[in-house]
């Protein structure tokens, strides 16, 4: 059996509600697995009592990671990797939709397979149709975009290994989307069914709004779909202007010089060819934009798992 250390990494904003709840099913559930861990809770800026129950728990084995404001989940889920040591690290929601009871099973299916990214699907979902949909469409552009069949990306119940971690935290970037980032370092990525249970008190603390930011971030930061869209309508539409005026100059010879209303046909589609050439323009400085916005990322391009 592995000795590995492992890590919890929660965020908490405004949780006061349930961490005492959080507390008394996590904590059996890792002293039961009999080896070496850290549980580190990130204060996500909380208003409520949230900050001053997380610091009566602080310990040799939970540290507690406070952040000047409210930045977000996946920012605080960083704030919590970075102060975190485990060879194993396995984020939590910390409302008890994910249950900690399946942490366990998380390693182990980690350790015995070898894998560096263990993800989760949640089986009967418990959350309001106002909550699920718009899972839904993040879950299919997020396939759509990455490009790999993970069939649940939201669900943060996930284990990482300690090289996946590092890279993430060596990627400096403001807003990004912590599954698909640590997808982009690993190779043996696999997905177990998880159950999930109703919040165990408030409500979720991702408004549509919040969701709508955290789905530009996850296209922007893992696409340039967006710029190179402008590039493509360019080409289209200088195409559209060409034809166009190829069509009305065999209509003027044909047809003479009355149908072609003088010469505004002729403007529109001159129009159009500038009009077009115009996005191409936007488009090719999109494209140089998107490679400037890559590299200030500092993402790093490669990673070396081992030199034989
Ligand atoms: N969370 C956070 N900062 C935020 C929003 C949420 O740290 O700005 C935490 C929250 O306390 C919880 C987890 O992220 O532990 C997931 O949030 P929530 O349950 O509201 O999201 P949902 O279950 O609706 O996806
Ligand atoms: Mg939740």
């Amino acid at each position: 059996m592995s000795t590995d250390k492992i890590s919890i990494v929660i965020p908490v904003y405004n949780e006061d509600k349930v961490l005492e709840a959080l507390f008394s099913r996590l904590i059996p559930v890792m002293d039961r697995l009999n080896r070496d861990y850290e549980l580190i809770m990130v204060d996500d800026g909380s208003t409520d009592n949230s900050l001053e129950i997380l610091l009566q728990q602080v310990s040799d084995r939970i540290k507690v990671v406070e952040m000047t404001r409210n930045y977000g989940q996946h920012a605080a889920i960083f704030a919590g990797f970075e102060a975190s040591s485990g060879e194993i690290v396995i984020t939590l929601d910390a409302d008890l939709q994910n249950p900690p009871e399946e942490i366990p099973r998380i390693i182990e299916v980690m350790e015995s397979g070898c894998y560096e990214v263990v993800g989760t699907v949640r089986k009967g979902r418990k959350d309001s149709v106002f909550r699920k949909i718009p899972s839904k469409v993040i879950n299919g552009i997020t396939r759509r975009i990455i490009g790999i069949q993970l069939r649940d990306w939201g669900c943060m119940l996930r284990g990482y290994r300690r090289h996946v971690v590092d890279n993430m935290l060596k990627s400096k970037e403001h807003s990004t989307f912590i599954p698909a980032l640590a997808i982009s370092f690993a190779k043996d990525i696999t997905e177990i069914e998880v159950a999930h249970e109703e919040r165990y008190s408030g409500d979720s603390k991702y408004s549509l709004a919040k969701l709508i930011t955290l789905q530009f971030d996850l296209i922007t930061s893992f696409t340039d779909f967006p710029l190179k869209l402008l590039f493509y309508s360019g080409i289209l539409l200088a195409f559209f202007g060409i034809s166009f005026g190829i069509v009305l100059a065999i209509a003027r010879l044909v047809f003479g010089a009355l149908w072609a209303a003088e010469g505004v046909f002729t403007l529109f589609a001159v129009l159009f060819v500038f009009i077009g050439a115009q996005f191409l323009a936007f488009g090719i400085m999109g494209e140089y934009i998107g490679r400037i916005y890559r590299e200030v990322k500092k993402r790093p391009p490669y990673t070396v798992r081992q030199v034989h």
